[in-house]
């Protein structure tokens, strides 16, 4: 490995820095309690099953929990749910997507099919979540769970006179918070020019819809929350009025969030919802962002059908920084999953050469491991930490056993489940090799023996013959055995 790239690194150590979209700059990670992080990730609207662009947020959420982790902080982490109110289009304007998803199903159109509902694709997200290696978040409370605290926070800014009454429902008064729109616009933002007269501001946005054929008892009349006071009070009751890391995808920075903040901040006395607000780049599907709505999107299940393994997106998706778009192609895919299964194959030689764990950690060990750190703490620095593993591989200078505790660190932290899937197959080849006919051993000892002797054409006569038998050889190294498997 060059040597410059691991120098000085040792004084870099421990310190993170993150790009908060709340000032538009990369500043350094100061916790609200020393070791902990509380961390707010905006869920998925379980009317569909999630895309694969949907769990590209969560692949980012889960990175960095284990980048925080991984740096000795005790991480508290909520993905909420949204399984009620929200609409369409994220400005409350159009249909509610649940209620969609109630016609679509042909189910009564009832609030306990509204659950049956999100439960089923709660379900299938926790299952994504699992295929990806994502750890399970501490909390996944749901929306409908939540009326009470969310009716708790509609009074408060009703008393505060920062909300107001229409015939619709609830509206927060944009006008009342100065700061409005803090974490940035999108372009032209005519996303809330709707025709409400009676809204005083046109980014004036819903926190109560009424509606008295379905919906939750409320005094202020029956109806359904907004989904932006949805995640102001559930991110309340689970990390406090303030906390450290918001996050949520590019498209929740113009709406979702900035009402988040308005409603958030209004209620509690101006405290600060979050400190750190990250915002994971799209996944780009045939020029425009993958979306349920558009109905042609990819799940995990998807991948699975087509032979490609979910932990190969995973590696893919971490070879590009979580703010990049990046474009999806199966191609793209194919070759992440070329380059998974080698980093696999490349384990299993290591861990048949290692004859004992090593204990002890070499110079060059430490600058690894530095290395390793300060590229995650920069940012989620994913393409170099992925980059330096490669160069691990081929390290030379280095005992096989003490580069499978750095890729153990590797694991830790870049969630791919390498080493795991290494034993594996080292356990399966053995296994194999253990039962193989007494034909085939024969053919294989012969091999190695014309490869001794640098023999390459009856090397290569005797590579078709154990060939039609069924098994193939693959040369892992001059000093290792060859590799066994079944055509
Ligand atoms: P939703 O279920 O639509 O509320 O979205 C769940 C999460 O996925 C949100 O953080 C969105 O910003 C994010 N998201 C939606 N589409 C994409 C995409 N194509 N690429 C990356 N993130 C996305
Ligand atoms: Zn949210």
């Amino acid at each position: 490995m060059n040597k410059n790239s691991t120098q000085n690194s040792a004084e870099k150590v421990n310190k993170i820095t993150l790009y908060n979209t709340l000032g538009k700059e990369k500043k350094t990670f100061e916790p609200i309690v020393q070791g902990k992080v509380g961390m707010y990730h905006c869920g998925p609207t379980v009317y569909d099953y999630p895309h694969i662009g949907n769990l590209r947020s969560y692949v980012f959420a889960d990175t960095l929990r284990r980048v925080f982790e991984f740096n000795g902080y005790e991480v508290n982490q909520v993905i909420n749910i949204t399984d009620i109110g929200h609409l369409s289009s994220d400005a409350d304007e159009g249909e509610d997507k649940m209620t969609k998803a109630i016609l679509r199903e042909g189910k009564p159109m009832t609030l306990i099919s509204m659950r049956e509902i999100a439960d089923h694709y709660y379900s299938a997200f926790r299952d994504a979540q699992k295929d990806l290696n994502i750890i399970s978040a501490t909390t996944y409370p749901f929306a409908s769970d939540h009326i009470k605290e969310d009716i708790d926070m509609i009074n408060i800014l009703l008393a505060k006179d920062v909300a107001y009454k229409t015939s619709r429902g609830i509206y927060f008064d944009t006008s009342k918070k100065a700061d409005y729109g803090k974490l940035g616009q999108a372009e032209g933002d005519e996303s809330r020019i709707g025709e409400d007269s009676e809204k005083r501001n046109y980014k004036d946005f819903a926190i109560w819809k009424f509606d008295d054929r379905l919906g939750y008892e409320a005094p202020f009349g029956k109806g359904f929350p907004g989904w932006h006071i949805e995640c102001s009070a559930m991110s309340s009751k689970y990390l406090g009025n303030s906390f450290d890391i918001h996050t949520g995808g590019v498209d929740h920075i113009p709406v979702h969030h900035n009402n988040e903040i308005a409603q958030s901040e209004c209620a509690h006395d101006g405290a600060v919802l979050a400190n750190y607000w990250m915002h994971n780049a799209f996944l780009i599907f045939e020029g425009g962002k993958m979306a349920k709505s558009s109905g042609t999107f990819i799940t995990v299940d998807t991948l699975k059908e087509k032979g490609i393994n979910p932990l190969a997106y995973r590696y893919w998706l971490l070879t590009a920084r979580y703010s990049t778009a990046i474009n999806f192609s199966y191609d793209a895919l194919l070759d992440a999953g070329r380059a998974y299964t080698k980093l696999i194959d490349s384990i299993v030689s290591i861990l048949r050469k290692v004859k004992e764990a090593t204990d002890t950690e070499s110079e060059i060990s430490k600058n690894y491991r530095n290395n390793l750190l300060n590229f995650v703490n920069d940012d989620l620095d994913t393409p170099k930490a992925i980059a330096l593993l490669w160069s691990l591989l081929k390290e030379i200078e280095m005992e096989d056993g003490e580069k499978i505790k750095l890729i153990e660190s590797f694991d830790k932290v870049l969630g791919l489940k390498i080493l795991e899937k290494a034993e594996e197959q080292k356990r399966e080849e053995e296994s194999l090799e253990e039962d193989l006919p007494e034909e085939v051993r024969d053919l294989i000892e012969a091999r190695e023996l014309a490869r001794q002797e640098k023999d390459w054409g009856e090397a290569d006569l005797l590579r078709i013959k154990i060939n039609e038998l069924g098994y193939k050889v693959e040369d892992t190294g001059a000093d290792s055995k060859p590799r066994i498997s079944h055509i």
